[in-house]
């Protein structure tokens, strides 16, 4: 986020230091909270920027905090994973590093106080009866244990903690106002009892923090001056600032919220995102049709994309669906500048330049990157015998053919012109090899008597030298555009042609120790990096990150 952005968080907090008081002389101190139970997906990529962001353009600082108050669902695989994530979409916490779960005992001891208070009491309805008498909107909520003595809550509360209990039997609940119209403060449950150990505590806890409790604690323990959420903890606002009003935690934040993003033809639920891996839709957590970051990274996507989408999707109060094409077109832009542009042929057919020599090569050097002189230039050989796209041929050719048919002249790409002279069949009419002848006084592809060339300028790669590699295409994992609305099944909604993948590519030998890190641009193809699990020496595979033709319209 530079200095100039601005958005009505920036508003809120520019008051905020404006008016002094709660803040003044405090810098900028806000945190990214993820539950450890998934990977990080695109929506996450707007928090972290709205996080980490915001906190760089006032000069303060950002805590990554894993939100593992519910024992049950999470995992270190998950926490190594978040991390590698968001360091690499640029962005460090230093040595801010907790756990919701560092807290835990904090907590316990705010809800005593809450207690003595008289603002906490222990319930002993069902978690059944609990929803039956919540009442409803002019019917006010109802607990006949709401009047309990202080001294029964606070021994009840000693014996939850203490294992006495079984799952369900009994809840600390808030005593806030069962007929208030928002619900959540109609006494909302704030502990309960979970016998299940915890993947940093153990067996240590049975009893556990609701999210609505835990997360104000948390924030005010760590000196948060902000604390940016996504819109559907509006209506929760009241009851986080009733938490930090009522415990005497040691500082005051400010919950700010945001819109989520959603994204057309994917899902952004960690739960959806799970399901797609464990049923094995997928190919994994990184499947390069994943908005999973790490997904989009083995895509080929770069951080300077993701931030650069973020930054220019904004940050607002109204939910809004972005387009995917409106990411890609964020990642074609970036590639453009930084990707090399190199020769591949998918679907390869031989070409043959009868009037050739045998056996001789000779060599072309192209630049790597048009827009980056820096990034030098490399040599490509040539020879009698290449490789061109299947498509670039038509024997019968059909109106406006621009490309490669009997007796139409074309360029090979950086070096030479060649007229097409036939091509030759198998028994069953496929095409097995294009013959052409070329132009001798056209090195560099320009014709030594000026003439002007009409033909389609197309790739090619010298056969003697081509690397085999396979190539895998993307579509949208989804061919609904919102897979998740309504009482849509999101797996009925699975695009079948999501992954197309193409072997027997040839690619120049460039390529050969292509490492994943790096972006290619395979001319007229599109963009595309190493995979990297799967490319190695000796077996190249490539996935497509985009298109190069730009279908977003602005
Ligand atoms: P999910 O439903 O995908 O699991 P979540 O909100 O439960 O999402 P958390 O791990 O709790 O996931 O999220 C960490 C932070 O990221 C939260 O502050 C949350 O608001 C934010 N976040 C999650 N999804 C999005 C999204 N689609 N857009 C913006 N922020 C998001
Ligand atoms: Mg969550």
């Amino acid at each position: 986020m530079d200095e100039t952005t601005k958005n009505f968080i920036h508003d809120f907090i520019d008051e905020d230091i404006a008016e002094g008081g709660t803040y003044a002389g405090m810098r900028v101190h806000t945190r990214f909270p993820p539950e450890p139970n998934g990977y990080l997906h695109i929506g996450h990529a707007k928090a972290i920027y709205v996080d980490f962001g915001t906190a760089q353009k006032y000069g303060g600082i950002c805590n990554l905090r894993m939100d593992d108050t519910n024992p049950s669902k999470e995992d270190v695989e998950y926490v190594d994973a978040i991390k590698e994530d968001i360091h690499w979409l640029g962005y460090d916490w230093d040595d801010r590093f907790f756990y919701a779960s560092d807290y835990f005992e904090d907590m316990y001891n705010f809800a005593v106080e809450l207690i003595k208070k008289g603002l906490a009491y222990v319930c002993e309805l069902t978690p059944e009866q609990t929803k039956e008498l919540r009442g409803s909107v002019g019917v006010p909520a109802q607990s006949p244990f709401r009047d309990r003595p202080i001294e029964e809550s606070l021994d009840l509360f000693t014996r939850m903690r203490a294992g006495e209990f079984d799952n369900g039997k009994m809840t600390l609940r808030a005593k806030i106002d069962l007929s208030s119209g928002n619900f959540n403060m109609r006494d909302p449950v704030i502990y309960r009892i979970n016998h299940a150990a915890h993947h940093r505590t153990g067996d240590k806890w049975c009893i556990y923090p609701m999210y609505d409790f835990a997360h104000p604690i948390e924030d005010a323990m760590e000196h948060i001056t902000h604390s940016l959420c996504t819109l559907e903890f509006e209506d929760h606002r009241p009851l986080y600032d009733w938490v930090i009003e009522n415990c005497s935690v040691p500082s005051r934040p400010r919950q700010i919220e945001f819109a989520r993003l959603g994204i057309n033809y994917t899902v952004m639920s960690k739960r959806k995102l799970r399901q797609l891996v464990e049923e094995g839709l997928v190919s994994g957590w990184d499947d390069p049709r994943m908005p999973t970051i790490c997904g989009l990274r083995r895509r080929g996507y770069t951080p300077e994309s993701i931030r650069t989408f973020c930054e220019r999707i904004g940050v607002s109060k109204t939910a809004s669906t972005v387009e995917y094409g409106f990411l890609e077109h964020c990642l074609r832009e970036d590639l453009n500048e930084r990707a090399a542009r190199v020769m591949a042929v998918l679907e390869p057919v031989r070409l043959t330049i009868t009037n050739y020599p045998e056996g001789k090569c000779e060599t072309f050097t192209v630049e790597n990157n048009p827009n980056r002189p820096e990034d030098g230039s490399r040599v490509i050989p040539f020879s009698k015998h290449l490789y061109i796209e299947a498509e670039d041929f038509l024997e019968d050719p059909v109106p406006k053919y621009k490309r490669m048919y009997p007796g139409n002249e074309v360029r090979l790409k950086g070096a030479y012109l060649v007229t097409c002279t036939g091509c030759s069949k198998d028994s069953s009419g496929n095409i097995t090899e294009i013959f052409c002848e070329y132009d001798p006084d056209s090195f560099g592809g320009n014709p030594a008597d000026g003439r002007k060339v009409k033909g389609a300028t197309i790739h090619w790669v010298d056969a003697a030298t081509a690397l085999d590699a396979e190539v895998r295409l993307y579509d949208n994992l989804f061919s609904d555009a919102d897979p998740d609305s309504g009482d849509k099944n999101f797996l009925d909604c699975l695009n079948p042609d999501s992954l197309r993948v193409l072997t027997g590519c040839k690619v120049e030998k460039s390529l050969g120790n292509a490492d994943s890190a790096r972006s290619f641009q395979f001319m007229r193809k599109g963009y595309f990096c190493a995979d990297s699990r799967d490319c190695k020496a000796g077996r190249l595979v490539f996935n497509r990150s985009v298109a190069l033709k730009d279908s977003f319209n602005k």
